[in-house]
């Protein structure tokens, strides 16, 4: 790290501890040219990555609309808020967890349908209807019989 005092590029750290409850670390910092003692705080990048749309504009990741998109799919099904939201947690832990600063929006479909998939088939089916626009009855049906194959598929026999 170079200081902000003289520029030189040679500087070292005196002390190194845990702030605001481990979010952050404080670090004592001296420069070895001109001597001069400064402070450097460390934290996690929080911020979501901007999201690449399909025509190439990029936008703020909305947690509304992302949202809003599985609230649609899981209308009228036996899915709590509880899971729904924590679903929601996930999908934005593993988009930052990816560590890039933007992200296709694609991707975050592809998120989706495996939460959903998850948490029920009936709102998977219909969201992957409508984001992978199944070309024909056929194509859909493929996508039902691949879906039974899994272990992780559960029938609902209500349906
Ligand atoms: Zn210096």
């Amino acid at each position: 790290m170079h200081c902000p005092f003289c520029g030189a590029h040679d500087t070292r750290v005196t002390d190194s501890r845990l702030v605001a409850d481990g979010d952050q670390v404080r670090r004592r910092r001296q420069c070895a040219a001109c001597g001069e003692r400064f402070t450097t705080y460390e934290t996690a990048e929080l911020v979501m990555p901007r999201v690449i749309k399909s025509d190439g504009s990029r936008e703020l990741f909305d947690e509304a609309k992302l949202r809003a998109g599985m609230l649609r799919a899981l209308e009228k099904r036996p899915v709590s808020a509880e899971s729904i939201e924590a679903a929601v947690e996930r999908i934005r832990q593993t988009l930052r967890a990816r560590g890039e600063r933007e992200v296709h929006a694609r991707d975050i479909g592809e998120e989706v349908m495996h939460a959903l998939k998850r948490l029920d088939q009936v709102a998977y089916i219909r969201f992957a209807s409508v984001y992978r626009r199944f070309q024909d009855i056929d194509e859909f049906r493929a996508e039902i019989d691949r879906l039974a194959q899994e272990p992780s598929f559960r029938p609902d026999e209500s349906e």
